[in-house]
């Protein structure tokens, strides 16, 4: 072999990462920055799964979807959406194939790691008032101290009145945050191991100091509850029955000079999840019966009747086999899934916990990950090898810019994904997402290229 026979070899035989840098046309790059614009909108008003459910609610609507109930009626054609108790999401496409033929879905997860409020969450400490939290999800608890927070959430009343809050997200609010200690006396706490150096119960609300009337016991309490309950007409019992939670306060950003990157809190994994509404709402000519599922509880093991374990993912596919005539197991044997979530961004400041060659590299395209899991490739759906091929060829028709990778060098850690809970329902699944740096933190980080190439590729699943 001559050097120029070498070469042709090498460029028939090798794979070769990507870059959507380097792959995308000029009138791809407008699509990229374009679509960017719509997906920061849609994350700066869903900070919560409530708020994203609203959010995707909106956009099925101005689409043309009506709003379906258990129970109730389904056609050929139809376009609908099932609002589970306001903090998960079925969106549905019922195509015109034979419905035997499967279902094709995306389901990602619209909760975020944040501080959820105590049931009695309010005190005060010599002249401060403090709202109590228990972290919610996997953080770094150092990360979420001096920064500032808004309040999200409801408060639901025995009256059977449920009240939307939010404080600290527009101009003239004011923020919240929790203190850290001056550098100055940290000669101990700098001692700590970083699990150790801050405690759960150390992050504590700051939201107040000024007392109200006579006596000195609980008066700046008494002024805060004063004030929540001449905007909210709410009082300390209804904590109990609230979903109050603390998030970083802002907007989603554009990063860099070149503004490739966006900074944001929530990415994972609504970075997903808005590609998964805009790709089923985009899938005019399908003729496949499509789903979009946006899921509660990922962060803290999809349990509960909003997480992704609850049977209703296999309710509405039954409800859907049952209206369209086909036999439900086979429905269900024939449907394929994309567990669409975000993967660990491989990051040159912290590259020793990778191994480049299987790792997700930002602006490389969407990433599948064959399987998660951790110890050995514990707990985790390993997608089949002709599952994943199948993918790949939907991806090469698609001309989609995309990887696999794994989250991280082996025993470095891992994760999991609700990939497998949609599996156990006989469903293939594989996972596919968006590479983030700094995943879990009150900024997380990712690239403009890769969230477009996400709903490239969903749509191309649908197709
Ligand atoms: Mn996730
Ligand atoms: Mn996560």
């Amino acid at each position: 072999m001559n050097k120029k026979e070498t070469e042709q070899l090498k460029e028939k035989l090798f794979y070769k990462k990507e870059s959507v840098f380097e792959a995308a046309k000029d009138e791809e790059k407008k699509a990229i920055s374009e679509y960017a614009e719509g997906y920061k909108k849609f994350l700066g008003n869903a900070k919560t799964e409530r708020e994203a459910v609203k959010e995707a609610i909106k956009m099925a609507k101005d689409a043309g979807f009506e709003e379906y109930v258990l129970g109730g009626k389904l056609k050929k054609g139809g376009k609908y959406y099932l609002n589970n108790r306001g903090k998960s999401l079925y969106l549905l496409r019922i195509g015109t194939e034979d419905i035997e033929n499967g279902v094709r879905i995306s389901a990602a997860h619209i909760d975020s790691p944040r501080l959820d409020m105590k049931q009695h969450p309010l005190y005060e400490s010599e002249g401060f008032a403090y709202l109590k939290t228990h972290y919610y999800g996997g953080i770094r608890k150092y990360q979420w101290v001096t920064i500032p927070l808004a309040i999200h959430g409801v408060v639901s009343k025995t009256n059977g009145e449920t009240v939307d809050v939010v404080i600290g997200e527009d101009e003239g609010d004011p923020v919240f945050c929790i203190t850290d200690l001056l550098p100055h006396l940290a000669a101990e706490q700098a001692q700590k191991p970083l699990e150790r150096a801050f405690a759960g119960e150390g992050l504590n609300l700051l939201i107040g100091s000024e007392p109200i009337g006579e006596g000195k016991d609980d008066n700046v309490k008494l002024h805060m509850l004063k004030i929540l309950n001449e905007k909210y007409g709410i009082t300390e019992n209804d904590f109990v029955s609230a979903e109050l939670v603390a998030t970083p306060a802002g907007k989603p950003r554009d990063l860099g000079l070149d503004r490739t990157f966006i900074a944001a809190y929530g990415h994972d994994d609504r970075v997903c999840a808005y590609p998964s509404v805009t790709a089923i709402l985009d899938s005019k000519d399908s003729k496949h019966t499509l789903m979009c599922v946006l899921a509660d509880k990922e962060e803290i093991g999809s349990e509960g009747v909003t997480g992704m374990q609850c049977d209703l993912i296999s309710d509405v596919i039954e409800e859907i086999a049952n209206a369209l005539g086909g036999n439900f197991r086979v429905v269900k044997a024939n449907s394929i899934c994309l567990s669409a979530d975000v993967s660990a961004g491989y990051d040159p400041m912290y590259s020793d916990v990778f191994e480049k060659r299987n790792s997700a590299i930002v602006n490389c395209g969407v990433v599948m990950n064959k399987y998660t899991g951790a110890r050995g490739k514990s707990s985790t759906n390993d997608a089949s090898a002709e599952y994943v091929a199948r993918i790949r060829k939907m991806f090469e028709d698609g001309k989609v810019v995309w990887q696999t990778a794994e989250l991280g060098k082996v025993d470095a850690g891992g994760g999991g994904t609700v990939a497998m809970y949609i599996a156990n329902h006989n469903i293939n699944t594989v996972d596919l997402g968006v590479p983030v740096l700094s995943m879990h933190a009150p900024l997380e980080v990712i690239s403009k290229n890769d969230l477009y190439q996400t709903h490239k590729a969903i749509c191309a699943f649908f197709k």
